[in-house]
């Protein structure tokens, strides 16, 4: 069996940092704040956040911040949206931070997204996805500050996203997709109303998605990639059916998706690595408490101690 290359992935999120102006970085320009959060987790995970420049990393952060409506950008100088907003709470709880923000003015942007019937839209342009509910929710609940959206309309708006085969979609009659069903477990598990959702049959559709190969899809007929291990593993565990899956195939199927000599994780066997599917392969072996790892938490995407101290200390 393969093992896990830690210490050159931690070399390889590093780098990725400070190459500024190289493919990857061009792509990953307006996404720059996720790709900070997808970094700072992975080695978190790895128990090696301290190798990074905190003042930095939380200044950065600060300056893709707008003072004006609350919300952050994805990057410095680009128009906010709640996906950005989300990872830069995500960090700033990944470095204890939270106390930098003007959290009344964060949940204010955050909830003024929510539309009448529940569902949120993802900026001042009104596109509307389960994400963003995802997003909404898991945002307020870090900052302690659920109370300032209506919690029964944006659960009824996720049932009614609720599949015929368990799964949910995007929008009421979506077809069901493994990333789109964790965002709607994950803000249903947040919310404590898992109630709603019928355990056995998600849980039958979620296991199939696991391939030959032992790496899981994203929907049937599609190829296993690296980040549906969290997708469809955080989904399995929340709801209980993890044992469904067989664990040692898809670890194997992970750690073969592994640069040994550079470090990184890619989404298939001998592609290109990327920070996204570094984050989601490592996310992914912490789920299958693989040795040496921090545990994650599979709704809140953050690693349990910071999650516990988030919720516990006060
Ligand atoms: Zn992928």
């Amino acid at each position: 069996m393969e093992k896990l290359e830690g210490e050159k992935h931690v070399k390889y999120i590093l780098s990725v940092e400070k190459r500024k102006d190289d493919f990857e970085s061009l792509v990953m320009d307006h996404l720059r704040i996720n790709g900070a959060y997808w970094g700072l987790t992975t080695l978190d995970l790895l128990h090696k956040l301290d190798c990074v420049d905190q003042e930095e990393a939380i200044s950065w952060v600060m300056q893709c911040y707008h003072e004006d409506c609350g919300g952050f950008g994805g990057n410095v100088g680009h128009d906010p949206h709640l996906l950005y907003t989300l990872s830069a709470v995500q960090i700033l709880a990944l470095f204890d931070k939270l106390d930098v923000l003007d959290v009344e003015m964060v949940s204010k942007y955050v909830s003024g997204l929510q539309n009448e019937d529940g569902s949120f839209s993802g900026d001042m342009w009104g596109e509307i996805d389960t994400r963003f509910s995802y997003c909404a929710i898991c945002c307020l609940s870090i900052l302690h500050c659920m109370d300032k959206i209506n919690v029964e309309k944006a659960v009824n708006y996720i049932v009614s996203c609720k599949n015929l085969d368990g799964g949910f979609g995007c929008t009421p009659g979506g077809e069901s997709h493994s990333g789109q069903i964790f965002c709607c477990i994950g803000a249903l598990a947040i919310t404590g109303s898992l109630h709603h959702v019928d355990k056995d049959l998600l849980g039958w559709w979620l296991c199939e998605r696991q391939c030959i190969d032992g790496g899981l899809n994203g929907r049937p007929e599609k190829f296993a990639d690296v980040c549906y291990s969290w997708w469809v593993l955080s989904s399995l565990i929340i709801i209980d059916r993890a044992h469904w899956i067989d664990k040692s195939k898809l670890i194997n199927f992970i750690l073969n998706c592994q640069d040994k000599e550079k470090g990184g994780i890619s989404d298939r066997p001998d592609n290109a690595v990327d920070v996204f599917h570094t984050y989601f392969g490592v996310a992914g072996l912490s789920l299958l408490e693989y040795p040496g790892l921090k545990p994650i938490d599979p709704a809140y995407a953050l690693p349990v101690d910071v999650v516990n101290r988030l919720f516990f200390r006060k």
